[in-house]
């Protein structure tokens, strides 16, 4: 996208309206919306998935908070939820009924597999995961019932990418609906519905507020599936994106161009450090030509966010706690996309002594923040060298 067309999208677009001049668009904090006449309440009530009504519907603020992110993601429309759990919860929940399969790539988010393992057997949805790096066995697990392939690419953990015009192409000439979650690339660099894919998600609560002070989730594709997930699954179970954490949203999409850079610019070399780093196994970033994947990760990403993980030259759990305990810019602590960097450590998710798998024990994220890339570095170096 060029500069100009962005630019216009983050500042411009669905605030034409605006009295007073503000620079800032107003937050519509209300529960109920009211009607000059008998003709206009009707009418809004015959078009619920426009009309501003009641706030558990729409809201003119969230609102645009949608038409800005639709409008990056080249998607017709986007609806904005109160997290991204509830995005992938709606997105999945709308397309299957009992006695449906779904195939999932494996290691996706967390509560995504809890959805397919514990919630959704209730219902009798089976599923099956699948290596996503390799887009034939996609393809080999669907059967006469998969109704859903469910993508995040990467996944963010592991940081495997799917191929995802390849899948979205073998599942529309079989009627199954695609899904991916976008989170680690923002709208900024993927879109993955104009490769094709039917739905795409984030959690807002990651870069698209940016300042780790807001909980939200979007889910974007086209008009009919999305006024779909409205009406069934958004206004059922009442996931409703506080006006006031949308305008931070807002506040927060204006600058998301400028931050991801930074962050992209920092993370390159603080992995280039790791990567070279004797206490270092191995730096997994869709970025770095090391990358198994990097090929695919140029094809579909135009740049890189701040997440990426490592693997320590230890088996030793004491090792990994006394590195994490050693960190004074990077915080311990989940979730990531903010201003600030963070580390988690795989391990945390185990006792000492538990059996833990020999890939997840060294496994170290980061979340590499807006900080000096050079204070970080030290930080890493002086922890890495106990
Ligand atoms: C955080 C996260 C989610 C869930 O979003 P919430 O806003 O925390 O509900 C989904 N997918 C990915 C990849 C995430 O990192």
């Amino acid at each position: 996208m060029n500069n100009d067309r962005l630019s216009y999208i983050l500042n411009q677009l669905g605030e034409e309206d605006n009295p007073y001049g503000a620079v800032s668009p107003p937050i519509y904090q209300t529960s109920i919306f009211c009607f000059d006449s008998f003709a206009e309440f009707r009418a809004a009530t015959k078009n619920e998935v426009k009309s501003s009504i009641y706030t558990r519907g729409n809201n003119p603020t969230v609102m645009l908070a949608e038409q800005k992110i639709a409008s990056l993601e080249g998607a017709e429309r986007s609806k904005l939820l109160s997290s991204g759990a509830s995005a992938i919860s709606h997105g999945i929940m709308a397309f299957i009924k009992s006695g449906d399969h779904i195939v999932c790539v494996k290691d996706c988010y967390s509560w995504a597999s809890n959805m397919l393992e514990k919630y959704l057997p209730r219902f009798g949805v089976t599923h099956t995961y699948v290596d996503g790096t390799d887009t034939q066995k996609i393809i080999d697990a669907i059967r006469p019932e998969t109704k859903l392939i469910y993508l995040e690419s990467p996944t963010s953990l592991t940081f495997t990418l799917q191929d995802l015009p390849a899948i979205a192409a073998e599942a529309k000439k079989r009627g199954i609906k695609t899904i991916t979650d976008s989170t680690w690339a923002t709208p900024l660099y993927c879109n993955p519905i104009k490769l094709g894919v039917d739905l795409v998600l984030h959690s807002g609560s990651k870069y698209l507020g940016g300042s780790s002070d807001i909980v939200a989730g979007v889910i974007s594709g086209s008009t009919e599936d999305i006024n779909l997930i409205q009406r069934q699954e958004f206004m059922q179970f009442g996931t409703v994106p506080d006006p006031f954490m949308s305008w931070l949203l807002l506040r927060g999409l204006r600058t998301l161009h400028v931050r991801l850079k930074a962050h992209y610019e920092s993370t390159l070399k603080i992995a280039d450090f790791l990567e070279k780093h004797p206490t270092v196994e191995s730096v997994t970033y869709p970025m770095l030509p090391s990358h198994p994947q990097h090929d695919l990760a140029k094809k579909l990403f135009s740049g890189g966010s701040g997440l990426f993980s490592f693997r320590l030259k230890t088996n030793r759990y004491s090792d990994i706690v006394r590195f994490i305990d050693e960190l004074k810019l990077f915080r311990r602590a989940v979730s990531w996309g903010g201003y600030e960097s963070l580390v988690y450590a795989n391990a945390a998710a185990y006792y000492e002594g538990d059996d833990i798998p020999a890939d997840r024990l060294s496994l170290i994220r980061l979340h590499i923040g807006l900080e000096n890339s050079e204070d970080l570095i030290e930080d890493l170096e002086r922890a890495l060298s106990k």
